[in-house]
């Protein structure tokens, strides 16, 4: 089986939620979409951290076939970022954004993840993400993720990667801010005329919506009785997709759809406690005994019956 590149911030999150509190916990999009992906696939991360994390605090992931290899280590700070929610847990806002090792970082893919055919790339600067597709070989299957601080600050590298995107995943006030329509499939519609082929709008609580091949397909979240923290549930979602899809070697319609189930699955553990603990937490077993939750809650007789 091939593996599924991850391109991604590494990060120190200060967190505050109406129940609680993480201080410098770790976090950063490749951390949730690899330590996700991992338990689908083997993973190639490709970040950079500062002197003050010492690599041995992703060893977890390494037994999650996450190789880390590609994670460099530069003088200097981790990426830090800092976010607020309020007790509607949908609303977030960002405290501040100190981008350190980022603000110089400039990924060199190991020669063995150049012929990675599953590419992730998770929330960073697009110039960044255009700069590791053209070091791949061949051409992958593109997967983006982006939010508003780079869809309103740097439009033209951002157009750019989505030129070269198969699949890109957003939530709904980023897919508003790109197509300039609040309707989701006329938003879809318009993103995907910029380039990828799928496009998934994400609803927080509300759940996910693909659109694909000229078809609809929609998943809720599952609901929880104890959400903690939704730092991370977009990427580990991702990740969770992306995982799947390279295990399943296939990206077909139907494949998408059990991969989005996979990443709602993902994104309830990620929810349930702070950092990545509840995804650490988990196993396969895990994932299918809420993929099966899911479809739980979603099938119903397609059979109209006259009563
Ligand atoms: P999510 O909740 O899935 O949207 O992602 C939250 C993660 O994204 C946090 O762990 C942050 O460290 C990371 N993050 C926040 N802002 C940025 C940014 N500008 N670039 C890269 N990663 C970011």
């Amino acid at each position: 089986m091939s593996s599924l590149l991850i391109v991604g911030s590494l990060a120190f999150d200060t967190i505050e939620t109406p129940t609680g509190w993480a201080d410098r916990a770790l976090g950063g999009s490749a951390l949730y979409a690899s330590a996700t992906a991992g338990i689908f696939c083997s993973v190639h991360l490709v970040s950079v951290i500062g002197e003050d994390l010492a690599i041995e605090e992703l060893s977890f992931l390494e037994s999650r076939r996450v190789d880390l290899s590609g994670v460099t280590v530069a003088s200097g700070k981790t990426f830090h970022w800092s976010g607020a929610y309020e007790a509607n847990l949908n609303n977030r806002r960002t405290l501040s954004t100190d981008l350190n090792v980022f603000a110089d970082f400039s990924p060199q893919l190991p020669l063995d993840y150049r012929n990675d055919q599953m590419v992730f790339l998770a929330n960073i600067d697009p110039s960044l993400q255009l700069d590791v597709l053209g070091q791949i070989d061949g051409t992958p299957f593109v997967a983006l993720d982006t939010m508003n601080m780079w869809i309103e600050t740097a439009g033209e590298p951002l157009q750019n990667v989505l030129s070269q995107t198969d699949l890109v995943i957003l939530n709904d006030e980023e897919a508003e801010l790109l197509s300039g329509t609040r309707n989701i499939l006329t938003s879809a519609r318009a993103i995907s005329d910029m380039g990828p082929s799928a496009v998934i709008i994400k609803k927080g609580e509300h759940g996910a919506f693909l659109w694909a091949d000229g078809q609809m397909f929609s998943v809720p979240a599952l609901p929880l009785e104890t959400m903690v923290d939704p730092t991370g549930a977009g990427d580990s979602f991702a990740g969770g997709m992306m995982g799947y899809l390279t295990q399943a070697g296939d990206t077909s319609i139907d494949t998408l759809k059990r991969a989005i189930v996979y990443g709602t699955a993902a994104a309830s553990l990620t929810v349930e406690a702070f950092s990545v603990e509840g995804l650490r937490r988990a196993d396969r077993d895990k994932f299918n005994s809420r993929y099966r939750a899911l479809h739980a809650l979603t099938s119903f007789d397609p059979v109209l019956r006259e009563v």
